[in-house]
């Protein structure tokens, strides 16, 4: 029983993500491999071998993968996939893009999201906005699974000395080109993988006050930052920076949530949060059902109060 983890990267380092997948895969028994699909990607292999628990690294190093399309990684997928008893993706936007056509090939059903492994064949994953937790087990011969980050902890970026082996390329799929990548800039530490989240809720009322009221408190604390989807709808904060079920999935150390009432969809994506400090005017906001710290008082006072006393 060997276990394959498609690593996600950026050609010389390995993103965070793959890290929890690595956990997860340690977890189902078995040898754990990852799998580099890039171009120019000896950094990133390198890196994925000195992962702990990791014991061996197959680098497939090919212009096709130069931008992950994700028609070309699941060939590449496929082209080795016989190998393997399990196949564990990020459950990150591009783990979401590669793992169904890998499943559909394979004709397999795709284990999604799952934060727990119970045994080689069955895993727990959250439903209903993260309501219920589903064990589902699984009688496919090969698992192909997208793993929840925020469910495991993040392997260990050393320790590791993993073989790397180059593994033939698999042609061009020809489906897709890459066209441009616009990307946002940022100095801001990553949402998904910050350690503090400042978010804004519709109570903020503007773009302009959104970023006068958030900015300062997410500088002090070193924070990203994150928003609800009523600020977001709204245009008070970009689409990226959207908090919950249909956004981004947060477990930071702390997450601070200002004028959020706390919809159980924005709950879904952030209340394995560590330490959660909610800011509201109204003592019966839902999000105080899951708040450490409760703060009843009108954030356009509290938040800068807040940020100038750290
Ligand atoms: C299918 C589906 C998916 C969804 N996905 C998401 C998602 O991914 N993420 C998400 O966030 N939502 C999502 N939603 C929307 C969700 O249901 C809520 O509508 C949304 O989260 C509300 O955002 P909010 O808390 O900013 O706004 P509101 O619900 O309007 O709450 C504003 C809060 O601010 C407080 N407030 C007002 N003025 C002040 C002040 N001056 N000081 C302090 N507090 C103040 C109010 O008391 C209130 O609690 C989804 C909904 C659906 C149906």
């Amino acid at each position: 029983m060997t276990t394959l983890v498609i690593a996600e990267h950026d050609n010389a380092s390995i993103k965070s993500a793959t890290l929890n997948a690595v956990t997860a895969a340690v977890a189902c028994g078995g040898d754990v491999h990852v799998l580099v699909a890039g171009h120019n990607a000896q950094g990133a292999a390198d890196a994925a071998s000195k992962v702990a628990g990791v014991a061996k690294v197959l680098l497939a190093d090919s212009a096709a993968f130069g931008h992950s399309l994700a028609e070309n990684v699941a060939a590449q997928v496929l082209a080795i996939a016989g190998d393997y008893s399990h196949i564990l993706f990020p459950a990150t936007a591009s783990g979401k893009n590669v793992a169904p056509r890998v499943a559909a090939k394979l004709d397999v059903a795709q284990i999604s999201d799952i934060i727990k492994v119970d045994s080689p064949d069955t895993f727990e994953r959250p439903i209903y906005a993260g309501n219920a937790i589903a064990t589902v087990q699984s009688g496919d011969k090969v698992k192909v699974i997208t793993v929840r980050t925020t469910g495991f902890d993040a392997a260990a970026t050393s320790g590791g000395s993993a073989a790397v082996e180059t593994v033939a390329a698999a042609a061009d799929a020809g489906k897709s080109t890459f066209v441009k990548a616009e990307l946002a800039k940022n100095d801001r530490p990553e949402l998904t993988a910050a350690k503090i989240v400042v978010s804004g809720g519709r109570a903020l009322g503007s773009a302009e006050k959104f970023q006068e009221v958030m900015t300062p408190l997410a500088d002090k604390l070193g924070a990203a930052i994150g928003a609800s989807r009523a600020a977001v709808d709204a245009g008070y904060a970009p689409n990226d920076l959207q908090v919950g079920q249909t956004g981004k999935i947060v477990a930071p150390q702390l997450y601070v949530a200002a004028g959020i009432s706390g919809a159980i969809q924005h709950l879904a994506g952030m209340k394995d949060s560590k330490v959660i400090v909610a800011i509201n005017k109204d003592e019966e906001a839902p999000i105080f059902s899951v708040a450490d710290y409760g703060l009843v008082a009108d954030l356009f006072t509290a938040v800068p109060e807040l940020a100038k006393a750290l």
